[in-house]
């Protein structure tokens, strides 16, 4: 069991920064998803919290002791990789054992720990295989295997189902998280999935560009964006993003068509935009079709995802340009292409945005 604390923990190659100064207190216990597109920094944080690569400033701290410059194998805990990492030379026994022999276990003692990792992963009949002879999912849960059998403070895990197709991501996805209720070790995980992150975590990390840009719950980082950045990129699709102009308590967007911001916002937009440039955020299910809508567009594409589809609504804007939103709709209503839609937002859902500093705006006593 541990806390992890990042203080101003940094990362430059050279010049270049593959982490700017970043703080973090990851929970005894949680599941901890840093996310971000490729690139943004998330292997790296991962690798300096396990020690296999060095900081260029900053404390990272494990229960309270600074782990800062401590060798990988002095710092408890346990990395699991994309790619298995097993050694193909030997069996799926001899493979997980290996890290207790290493520390010169007690054979009595090895055979009860890895009867009970066994049994947690279902692999008892594969004990005697060697890697090779093996799915992609069983050589993942033997990796898996021989991380939980140290019964580590942590796990680092560095998008550890990267490597399998869709359909036994998901199934291990469930594993894992079943694993992690069932062990309650403290995990950072990295994903660039969105899906696997919402679906996973306690809290997520939203990383761009070497910055965290905002830690938050799934549904906090889905709800309530920080900023444009974590709006577009959390959700499939992301965020309805349309600009407009602020003026006489409503949002003007560019094809003259004006959206009443609810009530509860209205100071707080005044206040937050100088050049009353605001971008109104909504997600597709925010908006619901009716002929009364406030809001008017035209079916550009239709969705069928069977439960429900997605519209694709063209917003019409004053100079022959036009802005694409999603619209959820759960009837089964036939939309042609190019019938003209009205749809109103659900105030509870609208978000806005500083169109130039891209943060979220915050509502006052909210
Ligand atoms: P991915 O999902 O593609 O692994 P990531 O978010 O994990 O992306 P990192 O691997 O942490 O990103 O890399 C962050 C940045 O640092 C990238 O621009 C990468 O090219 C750079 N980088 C990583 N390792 C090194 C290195 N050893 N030397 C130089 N640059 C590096």
């Amino acid at each position: 069991m541990a806390t992890i604390e990042l203080h101003q923990v940094e990362k430059k190659f050279g010049d270049f920064p593959a982490v700017k100064p970043m703080d973090l207190t990851i929970q005894d216990g949680e599941f901890l998803v840093l996310l971000g597109p490729s690139g943004c920094g998330k292997t790296t944080t991962l690798r300096m919290i396990s020690g296999l690569e060095t900081v260029t400033g900053g404390t990272i701290s494990l229960n309270g002791r600074n782990v800062t410059w401590l060798h990988p194998s002095e710092r408890d805990v346990a990395f699991v990789f994309q790619f298995f990492a097993l050694y193909p030379h030997m069996t799926v026994r001899q493979n997980i054992v290996f890290p207790l022999q290493a520390e010169r276990m007690a054979p009595a003692d090895i055979d009860k720990r890895v009867a009970e990792v066994v049994k947690m992963l279902r692999i008892e009949h594969l004990m005697s295989q060697r890697p090779g002879t093996l799915s992609g999912g069983d050589q993942q849960r033997a990796a898996l295997a021989r991380a939980l059998v140290r019964r580590p403070a942590a796990f680092l895990m560095d998008e550890p189902l990267g490597a399998l197709d869709a359909e036994l991501r998901e199934a291990m996805r469930a594993e894992i998280k079943q694993l992690h209720i069932d062990q309650h070790a403290t995990t950072v995980y990295v994903t660039h999935d969105q899906i696997e992150a919402m679906a996973m975590g306690d809290r997520i990390v939203v990383m761009s560009n070497a910055v965290v840009q905002q830690v938050g719950t799934p549904a906090e980082v889905y709800y309530n964006p920080a900023n444009l950045f974590v709006a577009r990129f959390i959700g499939s699709p992301g965020m309805n993003l349309v600009q407009g102009q602020f003026a006489d308590q409503t949002v003007r967007f560019s094809g003259e068509q004006n959206y009443e911001v609810p009530a509860e916002w209205k100071p707080a937009i005044k206040k937050a935009t100088g050049s009353n440039s605001v971008t109104v955020g909504f997600r597709p299910e925010a908006a619901h079709l009716s002929e009364s809508g406030a809001l008017v567009g035209e079916v550009y594409a239709v969705d069928i995802h069977g439960s429900y589809s997605m519209l694709h609504v063209k917003l019409a804007g004053s100079n022959g340009d036009f802005e694409i939103v999603h619209v959820r709709t759960d009837r089964r209503t036939n939309y042609p292409i190019g019938a003209q839609v009205r749809f109103d937002l659900n105030p509870e859902m609208v978000r806005f945005f500083d169109t130039s500093s891209e943060a979220a705006i915050q509502r006052e006593n909210a």
